[in-house]
C-alpha cells in the first residue's frame, strides 16, 4: 500500500513515520512532483484535511491522506482554531502566534485547551476521517525546545510536561495526531 501524505511540514512528517508499519509506503509531496502550496481555505478542520487530500488525489492520481490540525482554547471561544497556522498573520510564524495567545489569555484563568487534529484519508475517490484529540492547558510562558508549533505552551492534562520538552516518542504515545494516525493505521490493515 503506497500513500501520498499531503504535507510539507517536516516535523509531522517524522511523528507520523514513526508511527506507521513499514508495509504502509508513505510518499512525499516531493516524490510525487507536487512543488505548488495545496489550498486550505475552507472554514473547518474536518475542510481543510479533505481539501488536501482530494487535492493531491484529483491532480496527481495517487491515493492519499492529509492532517489539519488547531488549537482550540475555551477562553478564546475555540481560537485559534482553524486559523491556528496564521494566527498572528499570513507569514505562519510559531512564535509570533504563541505571543499572541499568550497575550490574549493575561489574566485570564481558564487555561483549558485542546488540540485536534483530523487525518482524511482518500482511496480510489473514496473519504474515510480520523480524528484524534488531546485536552490540556496552556502556561504562562514558553517551555521546551522539543517539537514545533504551538508544543512549547500546551502541557496535556494529568502531564508534568509540556510536548516541547518531551522525546517524540512520549508525545506520540498520547498526541493528538498519534490519536488519529493509529485509527487510520488500524482501518488500512483491515484493507490488507
Ligand atoms: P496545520 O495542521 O499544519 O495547518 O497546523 C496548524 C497550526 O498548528 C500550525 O501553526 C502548526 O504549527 C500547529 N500545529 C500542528 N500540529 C501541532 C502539534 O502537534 N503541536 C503543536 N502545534 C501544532
Amino acid at each position: 500500500m503506497k500513500f501520498v501524505f499531503a504535507t510539507r511540514n517536516k516535523h509531522k512528517v517524522t511523528e507520523i513515520q514513526l508511527l506507521i508499519p513499514a508495509p504502509i509506503r508513505v510518499l512525499s509531496l516531493h516524490d510525487v512532483n507536487c512543488m505548488e502550496d495545496i489550498p486550505e481555505t475552507t472554514p473547518t478542520i474536518e475542510g481543510n484535511a479533505s481539501q488536501k487530500a482530494y487535492y493531491v488525489y484529483e491532480k496527481y492520481h495517487h491515493n492519499c491522506f492529509a492532517d489539519d490540525t488547531g488549537l482550540e482554547i475555551e477562553a478564546l471561544g475555540g481560537k485559534p482554531g482553524v486559523k491556528s497556522a496564521r494566527y498572528a498573520g499570513d507569514e505562519s510564524d510559531s512564535e509570533k502566534n504563541i505571543a499572541k495567545v499568550l497575550t490574549e489569555l493575561e489574566g485570564i484563568a481558564n487555561r483549558n485547551a485542546r488540540f485536534k487534529t483530523v487525518i482524511s484519508l482518500v482511496i480510489d475517490g473514496r473519504e474515510v476521517q480520523f480524528e484524534g484529540t488531546i485536552y490540556g492547558t496552556i502556561l504562562d510562558e514558553r517551555r521546551g525546545e522539543k517539537g514545533f508549533g504551538y508544543d512549547s505552551i500546551f502541557a496535556p492534562l494529568n502531564h508534568p510536561h509540556t510536548f516541547a520538552e518531551m522525546d517524540l516518542e512520549e508525545k506520540n504515545k498520547i498526541s493528538h495526531r498519534a490519536l488519529a494516525v493509529n485509527k487510520l493505521v488500524e482501518y488500512l490493515n483491515k484493507l490488507a
